[in-house]
């Protein structure tokens, strides 16, 4: 039997973090009211004079800098015909050859293997507007048109990837690369991310490519890899049936998991692509893709290497530090206002790991943080100056969530600081191993377990405020000499 080798490349279609549209001043707000972010110029209208955003052509260079991908000096919009409700003017502006971003590669790694992706390109166009169908009981689609001209970059890779699950491990890694660079939300549900798969499948050790299925607007990880998984199989059974594969485009229906035919592709030719008579070409020059270089901020892969290196972290806690830019900020701030070295990075990574990060509220690019930066470097210089310990700093940092209060206020009006020192703590030790005379033989007949008992009853006596290392110690001391 014939062994097939999946061969996947994939587009990925980037709204830009701008504050209006490619082409005119509409604002691109999500969630406004349908059709009320509109002008001439976005609807299509013959007679407007669309202008180019200059920040849009910005954020795509900072991308190409991110990929490390050429970037072209000068290149120009081309329009690029089909008729769709969607596209009022009956053609999206778009870049053919050649585009703004060219080549460049991204690392992901499969199995603990490094595995290099090529990009092909990256080209500015202009967002369709937003179909929603079945309205009017499912008789109507209607549009909503103020999508239509908002900046997307589509990033096309090489087809390099051979499974779906290279290709989510792809995608994460795009996303995460665009979220950090400060250029797009990485948001699937909502579409400003999208992704579409070129799938197809060719015997082992051939090396022409076999006839290439593109699958449409998949909006989630989970379902791309379904998607990829089910098209895989389905081009096998075609071949191995005997059938042949035509060149089309499908969808994934995640209700009856599975791929579903929209129409036969359309090859670039069906597009009649001519260069736009009416916009600027895009010309970049050496200032601006400086100011470009400036402005891209750390990526996660040189953050995740700094935490693990400088910061003591573990590759774990780094994966988990750096989920968010907000929370990479946010243990940045705390462990740069600590001077934290590789051992206090350690235990503050662990104080937000266990304590801060289950009261955020991530939304898109923003993270809201129960306490700030600086709130925390307080309370947890009272740890590192022994002034409470860890136990306690954990109760004063759920009262401080709860009512807005500064961790020295907390402790002063609790009466908490100070600590234990060491000649009252075995005062404390001793007392309550005399009052315990039954447990004391329990312990030193070998019942293990009762340690605990001690333990929480000079916790107890101090009110929390011993360190629990030095209340072990001296309990094993006076209990097993
Ligand atoms: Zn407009």
């Amino acid at each position: 039997m014939t062994r097939y080798e999946p061969v996947i490349g994939l587009e990925v279609h980037a709204q830009l973090l701008t504050e209006t549209k490619l082409f005119c001043g509409c604002s691109v707000a999500y969630g406004a009211e349908p059709n009320t972010q509109l002008c001439p110029t976005c609807l299509g209208l013959p007679g407007s004079v669309p202008r180019l955003n200059r920040r849009a052509v910005e954020l795509a260079i900072r991308v190409g800098l991110a990929l490390g991908c050429e970037i072209h000096r000068d290149t120009a919009f081309s329009r690029k015909h089909y008729f769709y409700p969607d596209l009022a003017s009956n053609y999206q502006n778009s870049q053919f050859e050649p585009p703004v971003i060219g080549r460049g590669e991204l690392c992901i790694e499969v199995d603990g293997v490094e595995r290099r992706i090529g990009i092909t390109r990256a080209h500015l166009e202009e967002d369709a507007a937003k179909n929603i169908h079945g309205a009017g009981g499912g008789l109507y689609t209607v549009v909503d048109y103020n999508r239509g001209g908002q900046p997307l970059l589509e990033i096309v890779s090489e087809p390099d990837l051979r499974s779906a699950e290279e290709a989510e491990l792809y995608l994460r890694k795009l996303r995460e690369i665009l979220i950090f660079a400060g250029v797009n939300d990485g948001n699937l549900e909502e579409g400003s991310f999208r992704c579409d798969a070129n799938v197809s499948i060719r015997p082992v050790g051939q090396e022409k490519f076999g006839t290439r299925v593109e699958l449409k607007n998949i909006n989630s990880f989970r379902f791309v890899r379904r998607a990829i998984e089910f098209e895989i199989a389905r081009q096998e059974a075609v071949l191995a049936s005997g059938g042949a594969l035509v060149q089309e485009t499908r969808t994934w229906n995640e209700n009856v998991g599975q791929t579903i035919s929209m129409r036969e592709k359309e090859s670039a030719q069906d597009y009649r692509y001519f260069e736009s008579p009416e916009l600027p070409r895009i010309e970049i020059d050496d200032e601006m893709i400086e100011r470009a270089r400036a402005q891209l901020p750390e990526l996660p892969d040189a953050i995740r290497a700094r935490f693990i290196e400088e910061l003591g972290l573990t590759p774990y806690d780094a994966g988990v530090l750096t989920s968010h830019p907000g929370i990479a900020r946010y243990f940045d701030a705390v462990a740069s206002g600590m001077k934290a070295d590789a051992k206090l990075g350690k235990r503050i990574a662990n104080f937000i790991q266990s304590e801060v990060l289950r009261d955020t509220q991530i939304a898109g690019l923003d993270a809201k943080f129960p306490v700030t930066p600086e709130a925390l470097i307080e309370l947890l210089s009272m740890v590192e100056a022994r002034t409470i310990n860890l136990n306690l700093a954990k109760q004063v940092f759920h009262e401080m969530v709860a009512s807005g209060k500064s961790a020295a206020a907390i402790v002063e009006e609790k009466g908490l600081g100070g600590g234990v020192d060491e000649a009252a703590l075995e005062a404390e030790v001793l007392k309550v191993i005399e009052k315990n005379p039954s447990q004391v033989e329990q312990y030193r007949g070998g019942k293990a377990a009762v340690f605990g008992f001690f333990v929480g009853q000079v916790m107890r006596a101090t009110r929390g405020q011993a360190d629990p290392q030095l209340v072990q110690a001296l309990l094993r001391k006076h209990l097993d000499g």
